[in-house]
């Protein structure tokens, strides 16, 4: 404290702010004293121009331990650094050589990605690249820990880049700022040794192990949806591509992603922890990758089961032998039209069930409320959806138990209605505007003709109406 007497002009805030600062950098001069150290005790000293590219960070060069002369030995900061690894019989110097010199894509930086890359960069692995063309959402950070409250609205891929290179600023992280898409996929994938698939959607899925075929690269995949995840080694040691386990995509109905059904955050952290730990074996050599071989995880019963899965397929259109799929076909593929749903988690699929005459919007819908028009709102997202956010004097029935529930439909209806003869209006409303289209085609169907769906669900009433109204 300069001379100020205990703080006279300044406030108590401010001294402590610097002292909290100057304390921070004391704590990061201690450690890099403590690396320089570490540093002199295994280092020679060498001449000048004998320091190759990979001698240690400050220049000497780390050719003398113990006496004996050892071309290959570790830097000094990595022996520091890395010690817990080396001290491994079964990876050693050898396992953490192979690492810094390999090279690892990561794709998406989410829920799996986060623990990933993470993890890898901890780790020590050469070049680590991280793809993602999203920005941090509010809702993203309850799993997706790489990402930090002030970096909502900015890159998740400059945000887990800075994340990562804060843990350990002597890798290279690269950034690509983009989604992964036939058109870039192959320049992306080819400038690394391993993919890491840490997307959540089908076509991605798709598209990637198709990459990685062509390219021929080891395919890390994971997935975790609700409370269960999933994790395999594709298109290594003889493995199956993704197109071998599934050469034609579900129907889109069985596609759930988990901005539909949600996950507990935990569970992609299990499972992205598993596929950094894939990614460090397939990259050292070390131990039994999880190839020809599938994970399952019940997080509910805390069960975890390992199935047997079958081998590359001699008829796979992908990676069998005689194949004839080629980069040019690859990159002309549309795999959101193969797999009927799009790339985007953003993008919902939206149908088109109905005529303009059995629809209304959100804004409509408010102003007819305004006037006091007598109607019954049905709300037909499934029970745990209701409890969260409700629009006032709404009668909630699932889509999926409407039908049974006619009648119960129909009493209503007759009590909204009152004395009088009218039949009242029926309106109907979900999520996002799919589901009530379905229900809204089905009650016609069953002759409640004044049927008629509120477009874009409660998502538009927060967009054009309510911004109070909390979107989930
Ligand atoms: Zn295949």
């Amino acid at each position: 404290m300069d001379g100020g007497g205990g703080g006279g002009g300044r406030s108590r805030e401010a001294v402590a702010g610097e002292l909290e600062r100057l304390r921070a950098e004391k704590k990061e001069l201690d450690l890099r004293i403590r690396l320089l150290e570490s540093e002199l005790e295994t280092c020679s000293p060498a001449p000048a121009s004998s320091a190759g590219e990979n001698a240690c960070g400050a220049g000497g060069a780390c050719q003398t331990r113990r006496g004996f002369a050892q071309d290959d030995a570790l830097p000094a900061y990595m022996i520091y650094r890395y010690s817990r690894h080396l001290l491994l019989p079964d990876f050693g110097v050898e396992g953490q050589r192979k690492l810094s010199s390999s090279s690892i894509l990561v794709v998406g930086a989410g829920g799996l990605g986060s623990p990933v890359a993470l993890y890898l960069a901890a780790s020590g692995v050469g070049v680590l690249g991280i793809v993602d063309g999203d920005d941090v959402e509010l809702n993203n950070l309850h799993r997706q820990i790489i990402h930090q409250e002030a970096y909502i609205g900015r890159s998740k891929v400059k945000s887990a880049a800075d994340a990562c290179r804060a843990i350990n600023s002597s890798i290279k992280v690269v950034e690509h700022h983009h989604n992964l898409k036939p058109s870039n996929a192959l320049e992306v994938v080819r400038k690394y040794d391993i993919v890491v698939d840490a997307t959540d959607n089908l076509p991605t899925r798709y598209m990637i192990s198709d990459c990685c075929v062509l390219l021929n690269k080891p395919l890390i995949s994971g997935a975790a949806l609700g409370l269960e995840g999933q994790l395999t080694v594709y298109h290594h040691n003889g493995s199956a591509c993704y197109r071998c386990l599934f050469p034609n995509p579900p129907p889109v109905a069985a596609c759930q992603r988990c901005s539909d059904s949600g996950v507990l955050g935990v569970v992609p952290g299990v499972i992205g922890c598993m596929q950094a730990l894939e990614a460090i074996k397939v990259a050292t050599d070390v131990g039994e990758p999880l190839s020809g071989r599938m994970l399952l995880l019940d997080a509910l019963s805390a069960r975890i089961r390992i199935v047997k899965i079958r081998g590359s397929s001699p008829v796979c259109t992908i990676c069998a032998e005689n194949s004839v799929f080629t980069q040019e076909d690859f990159q002309k593929f549309n795999y959101e039209a193969f797999t009927s749903s799009p790339m985007s988690d953003k993008s919902a699929p939206s149908l088109d069930l109905l005529p303009e005459s059995a629809r209304i919007t959100c804004r409509e819908y408010k102003s007819l409320v305004d006037k006091g028009e007598p109607h019954l709102l049905l709300d037909v997202r499934p029970a745990h959806h209701f409890q969260i956010v409700s629009l006032p004097r709404s009668l909630n029935i699932p889509l999926a138990a409407l039908e049974e529930k006619l009648p119960m439909l129909e009493t209503s209806l007759k009590e909204t209605a009152g004395s009088s003869d009218e039949q009242p209006s029926l309106y109907v409303v979900c999520r996002r505007g799919n589901d009530s289209q379905s229900a809204v085609q089905l009650l016609r169907e069953k002759g409640f003709h004044s049927a008629k769906d509120i477009v874009g669900g409660l998502q538009c009433w927060a967009q054009d109406v309510n911004p109070d109204f909390p979107a989930y």
